[in-house]
Protein backbone atom coordinates (compact mmCIF):
# COMPACT_ATOMS: atom_id res chain seq x y z
CA UNK A 1 0.00 0.00 0.00
CA UNK A 2 2.73 2.31 0.94
CA UNK A 3 4.59 1.37 -2.19
CA UNK A 4 1.24 2.48 -4.12
CA UNK A 5 0.98 5.61 -2.48
CA UNK A 6 4.50 6.65 -3.37
CA UNK A 7 3.91 5.42 -7.39
CA UNK A 8 0.49 7.67 -7.17
CA UNK A 9 1.83 11.05 -5.96
CA UNK A 10 5.13 10.65 -8.40
CA UNK A 11 3.33 10.22 -11.00
CA UNK A 12 1.03 12.98 -10.08
CA UNK A 13 3.81 15.05 -9.84
CA UNK A 14 5.32 14.53 -13.43
CA UNK A 15 7.46 11.34 -13.13
CA UNK A 16 7.19 8.89 -15.82
CA UNK A 17 7.21 4.45 -15.02
CA UNK A 18 8.92 2.03 -17.65
CA UNK A 19 7.70 -1.13 -16.49
CA UNK A 20 9.79 -4.13 -18.43
CA UNK A 21 12.65 -2.08 -19.66
CA UNK A 22 15.79 -3.18 -18.00
CA UNK A 23 19.18 -0.84 -18.74
CA UNK A 24 21.96 -2.59 -20.79
CA UNK A 25 24.32 0.61 -20.73
CA UNK A 26 25.48 4.20 -19.09
CA UNK A 27 26.71 6.36 -22.11
CA UNK A 28 29.90 7.85 -21.00
CA UNK A 29 31.69 10.53 -22.69
CA UNK A 30 34.98 12.30 -21.34
CA UNK A 31 33.78 11.32 -18.04
CA UNK A 32 30.63 12.69 -17.45
CA UNK A 33 27.20 10.52 -17.79
CA UNK A 34 25.30 11.36 -21.41
CA UNK A 35 22.95 8.77 -21.38
CA UNK A 36 21.13 5.38 -20.80
CA UNK A 37 20.62 2.64 -22.69
CA UNK A 38 17.74 -0.03 -22.24
CA UNK A 39 16.41 -3.14 -23.72
CA UNK A 40 13.61 -0.76 -25.78
CA UNK A 41 16.10 2.04 -26.45
CA UNK A 42 18.37 4.79 -25.45
CA UNK A 43 17.95 8.19 -23.50
CA UNK A 44 20.10 11.12 -23.19
CA UNK A 45 20.31 12.01 -19.62
CA UNK A 46 22.84 13.72 -17.47
CA UNK A 47 21.83 12.26 -14.39
CA UNK A 48 21.90 8.11 -13.55
CA UNK A 49 21.19 7.02 -10.12
CA UNK A 50 21.66 3.95 -9.39
CA UNK A 51 18.88 2.40 -6.96
CA UNK A 52 19.18 -0.86 -8.28
CA UNK A 53 19.42 -2.60 -4.63
CA UNK A 54 20.57 -6.21 -5.11
CA UNK A 55 22.10 -5.46 -8.23
CA UNK A 56 23.77 -2.21 -7.48
CA UNK A 57 27.09 -3.42 -8.56
CA UNK A 58 25.59 -4.87 -12.20
CA UNK A 59 25.06 -1.39 -12.80
CA UNK A 60 28.29 0.05 -11.64
CA UNK A 61 30.09 -2.63 -13.75
CA UNK A 62 28.32 -0.40 -16.80
CA UNK A 63 30.41 2.72 -15.62
CA UNK A 64 33.41 0.83 -14.71
CA UNK A 65 33.14 0.88 -10.97
CA UNK A 66 32.94 -2.12 -8.69
CA UNK A 67 30.72 -1.23 -5.58
CA UNK A 68 31.08 -3.25 -2.32
CA UNK A 69 27.06 -4.31 -2.39
CA UNK A 70 26.10 -8.05 -2.13
CA UNK A 71 22.46 -9.41 -2.02
CA UNK A 72 21.93 -11.92 1.07
CA UNK A 73 18.08 -13.36 1.80
CA UNK A 74 15.76 -12.67 4.05
CA UNK A 75 12.39 -14.42 4.67
CA UNK A 76 9.62 -12.96 6.17
CA UNK A 77 5.60 -14.24 6.66
CA UNK A 78 2.44 -12.91 7.49
CA UNK A 79 -0.35 -13.96 9.24
CA UNK A 80 -4.57 -13.95 9.01
CA UNK A 81 -5.87 -11.26 11.31
CA UNK A 82 -6.72 -11.45 14.65
CA UNK A 83 -8.25 -9.10 17.46
CA UNK A 84 -5.42 -6.68 18.59
CA UNK A 85 -3.19 -7.89 21.41
CA UNK A 86 0.34 -6.52 20.73
CA UNK A 87 1.59 -2.92 21.29
CA UNK A 88 5.13 -2.36 20.54
CA UNK A 89 7.42 -4.52 17.48
CA UNK A 90 9.05 -7.29 19.73
CA UNK A 91 12.54 -7.68 18.35
CA UNK A 92 14.52 -10.90 20.09
CA UNK A 93 18.14 -10.23 19.75
CA UNK A 94 19.33 -13.63 21.49
CA UNK A 95 21.50 -15.40 18.73
CA UNK A 96 20.15 -19.09 18.61
CA UNK A 97 21.66 -21.76 16.03
CA UNK A 98 20.81 -21.69 12.51
CA UNK A 99 19.28 -17.79 13.47
CA UNK A 100 20.58 -14.15 14.79
CA UNK A 101 17.50 -12.00 15.42
CA UNK A 102 14.25 -11.94 14.74
CA UNK A 103 10.93 -9.64 14.88
CA UNK A 104 7.26 -9.57 14.58
CA UNK A 105 4.65 -6.49 14.91
CA UNK A 106 0.91 -6.59 14.66
CA UNK A 107 -0.48 -4.58 11.45
CA UNK A 108 -3.41 -2.43 12.52
CA UNK A 109 -5.20 -4.37 10.25
CA UNK A 110 -4.86 -7.22 12.92
CA UNK A 111 -1.93 -9.63 10.99
CA UNK A 112 1.14 -10.44 12.34
CA UNK A 113 4.38 -9.83 10.06
CA UNK A 114 7.16 -11.56 10.79
CA UNK A 115 11.01 -11.96 10.03
CA UNK A 116 14.40 -13.64 10.64
CA UNK A 117 18.07 -12.92 10.66
CA UNK A 118 19.52 -16.26 8.84
CA UNK A 119 22.67 -17.00 10.53
CA UNK A 120 25.30 -17.64 8.55
CA UNK A 121 23.87 -15.62 6.22
CA UNK A 122 22.24 -16.56 2.95
CA UNK A 123 24.37 -15.27 0.60
CA UNK A 124 23.22 -15.17 -3.56
CA UNK A 125 19.70 -13.81 -5.39
CA UNK A 126 18.10 -16.81 -4.96
CA UNK A 127 13.95 -15.66 -4.14
CA UNK A 128 12.31 -19.08 -3.35
CA UNK A 129 10.66 -19.64 -0.51
CA UNK A 130 12.49 -22.14 1.81
CA UNK A 131 11.29 -25.06 4.02
CA UNK A 132 13.81 -23.83 6.67
CA UNK A 133 12.27 -20.17 7.55
CA UNK A 134 8.46 -21.08 9.40
CA UNK A 135 9.40 -23.79 11.60
CA UNK A 136 12.49 -22.10 12.37
CA UNK A 137 11.22 -18.74 13.34
CA UNK A 138 7.68 -19.87 14.58
CA UNK A 139 9.38 -22.44 17.25
CA UNK A 140 11.47 -19.10 18.53
CA UNK A 141 8.02 -16.82 18.46
CA UNK A 142 6.01 -19.27 20.24
CA UNK A 143 8.80 -19.97 22.58
CA UNK A 144 8.84 -16.34 23.43
CA UNK A 145 5.07 -15.41 23.33
CA UNK A 146 2.87 -19.10 23.57
CA UNK A 147 -0.62 -17.26 22.65
CA UNK A 148 0.90 -16.87 19.18
CA UNK A 149 0.61 -20.43 19.02
CA UNK A 150 -3.20 -20.94 17.18
CA UNK A 151 -2.52 -17.69 14.73
CA UNK A 152 -2.09 -19.74 11.23
CA UNK A 153 -0.06 -18.12 8.79
CA UNK A 154 -1.31 -17.03 5.48
CA UNK A 155 1.90 -16.59 3.45
CA UNK A 156 5.54 -16.18 3.17
CA UNK A 157 8.10 -14.94 1.36
CA UNK A 158 11.96 -14.22 0.36
CA UNK A 159 13.62 -11.30 -0.55
CA UNK A 160 16.81 -9.79 -0.69
CA UNK A 161 19.18 -7.12 1.32
CA UNK A 162 21.38 -5.41 -0.99
CA UNK A 163 24.13 -5.38 1.98
CA UNK A 164 27.15 -3.20 2.11
CA UNK A 165 30.29 -3.74 3.88
CA UNK A 166 29.23 -2.04 7.35
CA UNK A 167 25.67 -2.58 7.17
CA UNK A 168 25.02 1.20 5.75
CA UNK A 169 24.29 2.66 2.85
CA UNK A 170 26.66 3.98 0.59
CA UNK A 171 25.11 7.49 -1.20
CA UNK A 172 26.40 10.45 -3.03
CA UNK A 173 28.06 11.79 -6.54
CA UNK A 174 30.48 9.49 -8.21
CA UNK A 175 34.08 11.49 -8.10
CA UNK A 176 35.51 9.04 -10.85
CA UNK A 177 32.35 9.30 -13.58
CA UNK A 178 30.42 12.90 -13.46
CA UNK A 179 26.38 12.67 -13.68
CA UNK A 180 26.31 9.53 -11.61
CA UNK A 181 24.39 9.15 -8.26
CA UNK A 182 24.51 6.16 -5.84
CA UNK A 183 21.56 5.14 -3.65
CA UNK A 184 22.82 2.10 -2.68
CA UNK A 185 23.99 -0.76 -0.14
CA UNK A 186 20.25 -0.05 1.69
CA UNK A 187 20.59 -3.40 3.51
CA UNK A 188 17.79 -4.12 6.03
CA UNK A 189 16.52 -0.43 5.62
CA UNK A 190 15.64 0.62 3.06
CA UNK A 191 12.01 0.95 3.26
CA UNK A 192 12.16 3.18 6.39
CA UNK A 193 15.09 5.16 5.14
CA UNK A 194 13.67 5.38 1.77
CA UNK A 195 11.60 8.79 2.44
CA UNK A 196 13.59 10.78 3.74
CA UNK A 197 16.53 9.46 1.46
CA UNK A 198 14.25 9.99 -1.41
CA UNK A 199 13.91 13.81 -0.97
CA UNK A 200 17.50 14.25 -0.23
CA UNK A 201 18.57 12.63 -3.51
CA UNK A 202 15.74 14.83 -5.06
CA UNK A 203 17.67 17.97 -3.40
CA UNK A 204 20.72 16.92 -5.30
CA UNK A 205 19.68 16.48 -8.48
CA UNK A 206 18.32 19.21 -9.19
CA UNK A 207 21.23 21.35 -7.43
CA UNK A 208 19.19 22.97 -4.55
CA UNK A 209 21.51 24.52 -1.86
CA UNK A 210 21.76 21.15 0.88
CA UNK A 211 21.19 21.74 4.34
CA UNK A 212 23.87 21.05 7.09
CA UNK A 213 22.47 17.68 8.08
CA UNK A 214 22.31 17.12 4.15
CA UNK A 215 25.74 17.14 4.27
CA UNK A 216 26.41 15.29 7.37
CA UNK A 217 24.06 12.82 6.14
CA UNK A 218 25.99 12.59 2.92
CA UNK A 219 29.57 12.49 4.99
CA UNK A 220 28.60 9.63 7.18
CA UNK A 221 27.11 7.36 4.32
CA UNK A 222 29.98 8.43 1.33
CA UNK A 223 30.87 5.61 -1.10
CA UNK A 224 33.82 7.01 -0.33
CA UNK A 225 34.33 6.29 3.35
CA UNK A 226 36.10 3.06 5.09
CA UNK A 227 34.51 0.26 6.22
CA UNK A 228 34.95 -0.65 9.70
CA UNK A 229 32.59 -2.66 11.86
CA UNK A 230 28.97 -3.83 11.59
CA UNK A 231 25.94 -2.27 12.10
CA UNK A 232 24.54 -4.38 15.06
CA UNK A 233 20.33 -5.13 13.87
CA UNK A 234 20.92 -5.36 10.24
C1 LIG B 1 12.05 -10.14 4.50
C2 LIG B 1 12.53 -8.72 4.43
C3 LIG B 1 12.17 -7.84 5.44
C4 LIG B 1 12.58 -6.51 5.39
N1 LIG B 1 12.18 -5.66 6.38
C5 LIG B 1 12.50 -4.36 6.31
C6 LIG B 1 12.02 -3.44 7.30
O1 LIG B 1 11.30 -3.81 8.23
N2 LIG B 1 12.37 -2.13 7.17
C7 LIG B 1 13.17 -1.69 6.16
O2 LIG B 1 13.44 -0.50 6.09
N3 LIG B 1 13.64 -2.52 5.21
C8 LIG B 1 13.34 -3.85 5.28
N4 LIG B 1 13.83 -4.71 4.33
C9 LIG B 1 14.88 -4.25 3.42
C10 LIG B 1 14.32 -3.48 2.27
O3 LIG B 1 13.35 -4.28 1.59
C11 LIG B 1 15.48 -3.11 1.30
O4 LIG B 1 16.48 -2.39 2.00
C12 LIG B 1 14.94 -2.22 0.18
O5 LIG B 1 13.95 -2.89 -0.56
C13 LIG B 1 16.05 -1.80 -0.78
O6 LIG B 1 15.49 -0.85 -1.63
P1 LIG B 1 16.20 -0.41 -2.96
O7 LIG B 1 15.26 0.59 -3.57
O8 LIG B 1 17.61 -0.03 -2.71
O9 LIG B 1 16.24 -1.73 -3.86
P2 LIG B 1 15.02 -2.58 -4.45
O10 LIG B 1 13.77 -2.35 -3.68
O11 LIG B 1 15.53 -4.00 -4.56
O12 LIG B 1 14.82 -1.95 -5.89
C14 LIG B 1 15.80 -2.11 -6.89
C15 LIG B 1 15.08 -1.99 -8.21
O13 LIG B 1 16.04 -1.88 -9.27
C16 LIG B 1 15.54 -2.59 -10.36
N5 LIG B 1 16.65 -2.97 -11.26
C17 LIG B 1 17.74 -3.73 -10.98
N6 LIG B 1 18.54 -3.84 -12.07
C18 LIG B 1 17.92 -3.14 -13.06
C19 LIG B 1 18.23 -2.89 -14.43
N7 LIG B 1 19.34 -3.37 -15.02
N8 LIG B 1 17.37 -2.13 -15.16
C20 LIG B 1 16.23 -1.62 -14.59
N9 LIG B 1 15.89 -1.82 -13.30
C21 LIG B 1 16.72 -2.58 -12.56
C22 LIG B 1 14.87 -3.82 -9.75
O14 LIG B 1 13.93 -4.40 -10.64
C23 LIG B 1 14.19 -3.20 -8.54
O15 LIG B 1 12.90 -2.75 -8.84
C24 LIG B 1 13.41 -6.05 4.33
C25 LIG B 1 13.78 -6.95 3.31
C26 LIG B 1 13.36 -8.26 3.35
C27 LIG B 1 13.77 -9.19 2.24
Amino acid sequence: MAGHAFYEEAKRTGATFHYHERVTGIVVENGRVKGVKTTKGEYGTKVVLNAAGPWARKIGALVGLDHPVNPDSHEGGITEPVAHFLGPMVVDIRPSPGSGNYYFFQLATGQVVFSITPQPPIPGFDRRETSVFLPQVARRMVALMPRLTNIRVRRTWRGLYPMSPDGSPLVGWSEEVKGYLMAIGMCGQGFMLGPGLGELLARMVTQETLSSEDQETLQILSPYRRFRGQEALK
